[in-house]
């Protein structure tokens, strides 16, 4: 299959609260251009050092979505671009990303990134941690950012069972912070959830943003880092 036919093949299976982020990490620009050919636009990569070269290479109508961890010093670089970091977990990176944004003149999306897996991970807030970031005053006077939602990623594991019941961990969360009073910078819209191996159930679950790659590009040659 191409990557043209492969994106139609996840696109048909998306309905119209979901869109799809065609993760794009190890893949060539040759390969992007595929899917941008075929008419496909929003695009995740993990890593900023494999970001830029394709940020600069690739056409610029091109909407770039940061999906990986992010370190604080490397906020700098994708500030002038970038669409939307699906993985903030700190306030201390939503004050860089604030002061980037200020400096370049934008308002730059953001989403809590949720540690929902049983695995270990020192990536993701707990939904604790999320709920008193939200609700203290730390985040209202951050003009340059504004948070639209959440991001989590389900156990890499066969059990579907377990795979459904993390992602509606999530959804509950993100209907409980729709419920509380949010500062004005903080809007409950979009639910980043599942993968190639796991985007079906997400999208039951009510995903809005499913973040795709070997489905769409085939297995990944080299892992950066
Ligand atoms: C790599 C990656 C994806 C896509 O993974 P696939 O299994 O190739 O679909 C999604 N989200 C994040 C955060 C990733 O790092």
């Amino acid at each position: 299959m191409s990557v043209a036919e492969n994106i139609r093949t996840v696109t048909a299976m998306l309905g119209s609260r979901c869109r799809l982020v065609a993760v794009t990490k190890t893949q060539s620009p040759e390969t992007i251009l595929e899917a941008y050919n075929a008419g496909h636009r929003a695009f995740g990569e993990n890593k900023v050092q494999e970001l830029m070269p394709k940020y600069e290479t690739l056409p610029h109508d091109i909407e770039w979505h940061v999906v990986g961890h992010l370190q604080t010093n490397k906020v700098k670089y994708i500030a002038p671009f970038v669409s939307l970091i699906h993985s903030v977990d700190s306030l201390k990176l939503l004050r860089e990303i604030d002061k980037q944004g200020q400096r370049h003149g934008r308002t730059i999306s953001c989403l809590l990134q949720i540690h929902i897996a049983a695995e270990e991970t020192k990536f993701g807030l707990s939904p604790d941690e999320a709920v008193q970031l939200l609700s203290g005053g730390a985040i209202a006077p951050l003009a340059n950012v504004r948070i639209t939602g959440l991001m989590g990623m389900a156990t890499l594991t066969d059990d579907t069972n377990q795979i459904r019941a993390e992602f509606r961990s999530l959804r509950s969360l993100f209907d409980r912070l729709r419920t509380m009073t949010l500062p004005g910078n903080a809007v409950m819209q979009e639910l980043s959830m599942g993968m190639s191996s796991d985007y079906p159930i997400a999208i039951e679950e009510g995903s809005t943003l499913v973040r795709v790659g070997s489905a769409i590009f085939g297995e990944r040659h080299q892992e950066h880092g």
